[in-house]
């Protein structure tokens, strides 16, 4: 399917060459006149994905508990900021703060809310949703414009949105996989010049294997971790993805729920690819940052009292309400095919090294509803 972006990038190519994965990932999402996220709303079952706070309000809500927990972990500080990268409709943001200001009235009466968006119309959305905010809210289109001060930061699926570099094992070693026209006049993967120093790679790679590289995933974590050294403060990511670097093609495109292909529709499908949660955590601990494993959803969820909560928002609700809310949990937190609990991570980063839970008691990936 032709797209106005496939012929946009068909020109760009037939007049400059192949462009890297990289590019191609950043202008699907990113081109300011076709790019995915500055044309549309993409979430919820109308939408194209739906993501785990648009799932159900626990989400968002057990998030403000961890906060709550993070901000006492650091001897309750005054002036808190209170940051989200890439709040997709303001959701989370406002789940969680509906519960810091019930539960913790000294922490949300002294804080700032920062939503850091680089989609205009998803930030209008997001103005939206939040007009009856708690805390008062300030927009950015960057991280490094949030002025410096205490920090809980957190992020559901913004570095799978971040694009990525790929490599391909081929006769002459690794190389970069580009996005070039075919023969046939249509968008083609083939393979460039550039290499990439085989001493960076994981063990034993056989032919047609592909490397994933993210250099502007590691560069967002390492700007998190350096402000939380210069500032102190806890950080949350979540997002799917793998706990280990290894070979693999997990470049995606989804549409209407349903995977497509990533060249077919450019600027009309979501482009993604898992997250290389290995690379993420030693970006971070390079800038000095405390770095706990990551824990899968369904186990974070489950430490933070997903069914206590699920149970008490059930409570005196119709049968149709308290199922909804039953697949909602299996959802979230199950461990299945198409449910959260296990594909999605959650790592934890600190300036200082202080004990927070569930990751100071619950060590590595395992948990979830099986
Ligand atoms: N967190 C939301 C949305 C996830 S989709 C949820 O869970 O529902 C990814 C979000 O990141 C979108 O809001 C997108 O516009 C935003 N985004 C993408 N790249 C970004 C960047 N470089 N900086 C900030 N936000 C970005």
């Amino acid at each position: 399917m032709t797209t106005p972006l496939a012929k946009k990038l068909r020109r760009m190519i037939a007049a400059a060459g192949p462009i890297s994965v990289a590019d191609y990932f950043s202008a699907c999402l990113g081109d300011p006149e076709f790019g995915y996220y500055r044309t549309r709303d993409p979430f919820g079952a109308a939408g194209d994905f739906t993501t785990a706070p648009e799932i159900s309000q626990l989400f968002g809500e057990l998030i403000g508990i961890f906060l709550i927990e993070a901000w006492k972990a650091h001897g309750r500080p005054a002036g808190t900021r209170l940051v989200e990268i890439g709040p997709g409709r303001g959701t989370l943001m406002a789940d969680a703060q509906r519960v810091i200001d019930r539960l913790a009235p000294e922490l949300a009466q002294s804080a700032t809310a920062h939503l850091v968006e680089t989609s205009e119309k998803l930030e209008a959305i997001q103005r939206e949703t939040l007009a009856g905010a708690q805390i008062k809210c300030h927009w950015h289109t960057a991280v490094t414009d949030v002025a410096d001060g205490f920090t809980l930061l957190f992020c559901n699926e913004l570095f799978d949105a971040l694009p990525i570099r790929q490599f391909v094992n081929t006769e002459d070693g690794f190389r970069e996989r580009l996005v070039t026209v075919g023969d046939d006049g249509a968008l083609a993967f083939c393979a460039g010049a550039a290499t990439i120093d085989r001493d960076t790679l994981p063990g034993h790679a056989v032919a047609g294997d592909i490397f994933e590289i993210a250099p502007a995933r590691e560069a967002v974590m390492a700007e998190i971790a350096a402000r939380l050294r210069r500032c102190d403060g806890t950080a949350l990511v979540i997002d799917y993805g793998h706990l280990e670097s290894g070979y693999g093609d997990t470049l995606q495109a989804v549409r209407k729920q349903e995977y497509a292909g990533v060249l077919d529709a450019p600027g009309e499908c979501d482009l993604t690819s898992h997250v290389d949660f290995q690379a993420l955590g030693t970006a971070a601990a390079a800038e000095g940052a405390k770095v706990w494993p990551p824990m899968n959803q369904g186990g974070f969820l489950l430490a933070l009292g997903l069914l206590e909560r699920a149970g008490s928002l059930g409570a005196g609700k119709s049968p149709d309400v308290q199922q909804e809310i039953r697949r909602s949990v299996e959802r979230l937190a199950g461990t299945g095919q198409g449910q959260m609990g296990n594909l999605f991570k959650v790592l934890c980063i600190s300036g200082a090294d202080v004990a927070i839970a569930p990751f100071n008691s619950l060590a590595g990936p395992s948990g979830g509803l099986s």
